[in-house]
């Protein structure tokens, strides 16, 4: 059900893109991730990848006959809007596509074709939402993030007795998915206050989650699941997820129906996604559960999914403060994980998430929910950073953060290293919080 390594993650390859050729960028050309821009001062959108610093238009590589050997429909899709059509297509397409690209953006000593026409620089671009998002659902699949939040909103229950059996989840909001660099307004909302009394205002505990995200594919019919071992042929591709959370509105509303206002206000994510074709070097086992821990139940078990269901993929956080940026200082590193460490792999979120016959559809939206480790400074949220702003952190400037002001800056990274592949990176998702003005009443 994986995929598999090809000539595509030839660590050797280089292009005639040279920036795709330096050791630190996130876009080799082993990567080439899919996204959407539009052309500053144009009105269409269209399908990119990226490619070192540059962006590969495909509707202009289709319109030049540079796409010609690939099958009709999947040459109709390189030329859509957004991805849909592409991920509709299935594994088989991105697969076909992949190969093409890598062949077109190949240095092989012939003249780059048509460089002008199809190359533009990433900064000359817009970037969009890759996707247009039908549905999103956010999932609490580490067990490290439960087990630290449970600690303090039940310090004696901390993990509930369901977690090992059943990968939770919560359906999300799609219509506030924002991208990358799109600013967060502070919401309002309904939390007690320290006399215990409710009120209405200002969120006061403004919280950002670190996440992986992933596009479905191709989606299944209304009443039909997809199994454990089909799971991952669904699965288009990856993307960086900051669900942000006020955790003040959070601790009021979540009994008994889970979180509502207190995370739908905004959800950001990072512009690329990047192929599960991509991470095929990066894949390894899924979690290892403790010998006492229950096996997952036979519908969410199968042996290439605990052999390969995990991803090598290494997630960090940055913040930069107003004064921070005003005195030129570097973003401040608040935590460090890795995506291995999840207790449920993708392919177990997806069937589990179709199991009761729930039809997914191309270009919806799974969170797996902060990505948090064991050890000190792999936590993906203040929240446990400063456990509930009990141990505020200090940043270079003497301020100090219990939770994100107004200002703060929250940039996410992600990348997969591996000795004798070449490095994938998936850009950044940022976004800054702006303070609420008085004339947003
Ligand atoms: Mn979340």
């Amino acid at each position: 059900m994986s995929r598999s390594i090809n000539a595509t993650h030839d660590p050797n390859l280089r292009s005639w893109v040279e920036s795709a050729n330096h050791k630190d960028t996130d876009f080799p050309i082993q990567n080439l991730p899919f996204g959407v821009f539009r052309q500053k001062n144009k009105s269409d959108r269209r399908i990119g990848v990226a490619i070192g610093d540059r962006i590969l238009d495909l509707s202009a590589c289709g319109e030049v006959g540079l796409l010609l050997e690939l099958p009709e429909p999947l040459q109709e899709a390189c030329a859509a809007p957004n991805l849909n059509a592409l991920m509709t297509l299935g594994s088989w397409a991105t697969l076909a596509l992949r190969d093409r690209l890598s062949k077109l953006l190949q240095l092989n000593g012939l003249n780059p074709p048509l460089e002008t026409k199809i190359l533009l620089p990433m900064a000359e671009a817009e970037l969009l939402l890759p996707a247009n998002i039908g549905d999103y659902t956010d999932f609490y699949a580490s067990i490290f993030h439960a087990t630290n939040v449970g600690k303090l909103f039940r310090p004696n229950n901390p993990l509930l007795p369901n977690y090992k059996h059943v990968p939770i989840a919560y359906h999300g909001r799609a219509s506030s998915l924002i991208l990358s660099d799109t600013s967060v307004k502070r919401p309002k909302g309904q939390y007690k206050t320290e006399d215990s009394t409710p009120t209405f205002g200002p969120s006061q505990l403004l919280d950002y989650e670190m996440e992986v995200g992933f596009f479905v594919g191709s989606g299944n019919e209304l009443g039909k699941p997809i199994s454990i071992n089909k799971a991952e042929e669904h699965i288009f591709g990856l993307c960086l997820v900051n669900d942000w959370s006020a955790r003040d509105i959070q601790a009021w509303e979540y009994q008994p129906l889970g979180p509502f206002l207190a995370k739908n206000f905004a959800t950001t994510i990072s512009p690329w996604v990047i192929t599960l074709e991509a991470l095929a070097p990066f894949r390894c086992p899924g979690f290892s559960r403790p010998e006492e821990d229950p096996r997952p139940l036979p519908y969410l078990y199968s042996p290439v999914d605990a052999e390969r269901g995990g991803l090598e993929l290494t997630v960090e956080v940055l913040l930069s403060s107003a004064k921070m940026r005003e005195m030129g200082m570097k973003p401040f590193s608040l935590s460090r994980a890795s995506f291995k460490q999840m207790y449920w792999t993708m392919a177990q979120m997806l069937t589990h998430h179709t199991s009761n016959g729930c039809n997914l559809r191309p270009g919806d939206l799974l969170a797996s929910g902060t990505v948090s480790g064991a050890e000190e400074g792999s936590q993906g949220s203040l929240l446990e950073i400063t456990r509930r702003g009990a141990e505020p952190i200090k940043l270079p400037t003497g301020e100090s953060r219990s939770f994100l002001a107004d200002g703060d800056e929250v940039i996410m990274r992600g990348y997969c290293e591996k000795e004798g592949y070449a490095r994938i990176g998936f850009g950044e998702c940022r976004g800054k919080v702006i303070g609420i003005q008085n004339s947003d009443t």
